[in-house]
């Protein structure tokens, strides 16, 4: 078994995306542009991002025995990703079924399908590829219980756990003691601080200082263009907070999980919190200065050229 700077452990899917002038209310028809299939889904999203940049990557992940499943697996392996981990069969393959009309704002149905089949039993199987990750990236598009499996596998020979908790959702003690680090955006804050006095304020500092006593060895916000803000349990001195470049933001779709990919990867690669933050920063801007997901993602020689 090879080792891997990173296994990323989530979620694959096709995101079918179709423009309209209006889109439909109850019962109403409208007619679309032709159809545009993207590779998605935040683990297979964070996979690439990693890879791309030249990361000894694995997924573990579930897809369908079908064209989109087919699809994805192409463009993992194109990307350099280890497959090895990716299951077939058991539902269809996951889909966003995603309308947008001319101002930008969309409408999304999600149909998990294979990825809420990736059980506990298949992070099991897998124990051996998670050994010998330095990092496990999560997210939560996967069942809860595969997501505390991996945690529980990973926690056991000390290999570091970073989790995006999105869609956000309550999590176990023992995840969130895992996170090193718990990695959100300023939607994922307050949802998770949801009842606590925290989330009213609009302080990002005041969000991490809030999910770090729920916890977590470190937090990570992510700001949008303004960067990123790094708060660690040992830390001591306080937040800091990671400016990105400036950039002409084109597209963020995908910024986020770039941003995550990138992060994990450094610290697999031994950088501290801080240095692998102001690395994140410079991907998730070089994701947001072209169209789509994937396929907006740099590769190092790309990000340096900048
Ligand atoms: P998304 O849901 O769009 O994938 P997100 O909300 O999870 O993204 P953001 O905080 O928007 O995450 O972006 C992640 C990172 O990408 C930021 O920390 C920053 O480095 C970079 N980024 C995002 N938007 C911009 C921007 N407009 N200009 C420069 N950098 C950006």
């Amino acid at each position: 078994m090879q080792d891997y700077d990173l296994v990323v452990v989530g979620s694959a899917n096709a995101d079918l995306v179709v423009g309209v002038e209006r889109r439909p209310g109850a019962g109403q028809t409208v007619l679309g542009s032709d159809l545009a299939v993207h590779p998605g889904g935040k683990g297979a999203n964070q996979a690439v991002a990693a890879a791309r940049l030249g990361a000894r990557t694995a997924l573990l992940a579930r897809i369908g025995d079908d064209a989109h499943g087919r699809m994805l697996l192409d463009v993992q392996r194109r990307a350099g990703v280890d497959t090895a981990g990716v299951l077939v069969g058991g539902a269809p393959t996951g889909v966003a079924l995603i309308v947008v009309d001319p101002s930008g704002d969309n409408s999304i149905v999600v149909s998990p399908g294979a990825n809420a089949r990736l059980g506990p039993g298949d992070v099991r199987a897998a124990g051996a590829m998670l050994r010998a990750a330095r990092v496990v990236s999560l997210q939560l598009e996967i069942p809860l219980e595969s997501v505390a499996e991996t945690v529980r596998t990973a926690a056991a020979v000390d290999t570091r756990v970073v989790l995006n908790p999105s869609p956000p959702a309550p999590l176990p003690d023992d995840v969130l003691a895992a996170c090193d680090p718990l990695v959100v955006n300023e939607h994922e804050a307050k949802a998770l601080l949801a009842g606590d006095p925290a989330s009213d304020d609009d302080s990002p500092e005041a969000w991490a200082e809030a999910l770090l006593a729920r916890g977590p060895r470190s937090v990570v916000v992510t700001l949008g263009a303004a960067g990123a803000l790094v708060a660690r349990a040992d830390g001591g001195a306080g937040t800091v907070t990671v400016p990105s470049p400036a950039v002409r933001a084109v597209d963020t779709t995908g910024a986020g999980d770039a941003f995550t990919g990138a992060l994990a990867w450094r610290l697999g690669a031994g950088d501290d919190l801080e240095t692998a933050v102001r690395f994140a920063v410079r991907v998730g801007a070089a994701a947001v200065k072209r169209t789509g997901a994937q396929q907006s993602f740099p590769t190092l020689d790309e990000l340096e050229d900048r």
